[in-house]
């Protein structure tokens, strides 16, 4: 099996089989992400290569495999042709594989288009774990997201017009303490237009600043504020407020100062109790600031 570079994988897919499908991220520039700004450039890597690690891997396991998963950064910029190729090899070579994952970033699931989504689908491949971070377009031109809120609106719903299970992670805190609370409605409106085609998951992670990164400079000259956990919650509470649902809920991250999972609209009323009670807790309560190395 060949790996190279960071090889990240959401927690949900903690139990899939990892088999590389491209390297780094060719987007690489977003403030607050540390993972490939060292390197390695983004790369995807052959077929061929990326069948025969599957075939390896079918040997060692018996093609007892439940999950699979295409790292790295973004293995939804590959040709349709390939990622398709590869996902359907997955099929075969794993017969009671219950799901094939990416992460995509929304301008790499518009380039397949609605047909060339629906041969991926057809060819096997299942979820798309997408950083949406925020809906705020001043935020996402401030953290170089390189995507505009109505671009993730219409990737959001060509995905799940295709039939994609999507998952949609959020990051509390990014937009800064200005503009925290016009940032969580900007994400409602854009979370409440990809609803309109259908059901996904949100993934709830809180800014920790990381090494290498433009954001923890912005932090450090004082052009950037971070949120404290009161503010993050805050943020929360008035997302929580403004989503229509439907979307399952979920807060898997160690960053996260509230484990907040349900699903919406018929928790928020728990769930906005659960975020009254924290705040009633003194900020020390709550894990401090660090900065982030992985
Ligand atoms: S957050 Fe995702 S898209 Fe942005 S640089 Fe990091 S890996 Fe690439």
């Amino acid at each position: 099996m060949y790996y190279e570079g960071p090889i990240y994988r959401p927690p949900s897919e903690a139990d899939s089989l990892l088999v590389q499908a491209t390297v780094g991220c060719p987007h690489n520039k977003c403030s607050f992400c540390m993972v490939y700004k060292k390197g390695p450039r983004f790369h995807i890597r052959s077929t061929s290569e990326i069948i025969a690690d599957l075939e390896e891997a079918a040997r060692l396991t018996g093609g007892r495999v439940k999950s699979v998963f295409f790292p790295a950064g973004n293995s939804m910029a590959m040709p349709t042709r390939d990622l398709a190729r590869i996902s359907s090899r997955a099929r075969e070579l794993f017969p009671n594989v219950e799901r094939i994952t990416v992460y995509a970033s929304m301008p790499s699931i518009l380039s397949h288009g609605p047909d060339g989504l629906k041969e991926l689908k057809d060819a096997g491949l299942s979820r798309l774990h997408v950083g949406l971070e925020t809906g705020d377009g001043e935020t996402l031109k401030l953290i170089k997201k390189g995507v505009l809120p109505r671009e993730q609106i219409q990737a959001g719903q060509m995905a799940l017009e295709a039939g994609f299970n999507l998952s949609l992670y959020v990051l509390a805190g990014i937009a800064g303490k200005e503009r925290s609370l016009k940032a969580a409605a900007e994400t409602a409106f854009v979370l409440n237009e990809i609803n309109r085609a259908g059901l996904f998951t949100v993934r709830i992670r809180t800014l920790v600043p990381k090494i290498n990164t433009l954001l923890l400079h912005q932090i450090k000259k004082g052009s950037f504020k971070l949120l404290n956990a009161h503010e993050v919650l805050l943020e929360l509470q008035y997302l929580l407020e403004n989503v229509t649902g439907p979307f399952d809920l979920f807060s898997d991250h160690y960053t996260n100062y509230l484990s907040l999972n349900g699903k919406m609209p018929k928790d928020r009323k728990p769930l906005l109790a659960q975020i009254e009670t924290a705040l009633k807790r003194p900020l020390c309560t709550f894990r401090g600031d660090f900065i982030g190395t992985q």
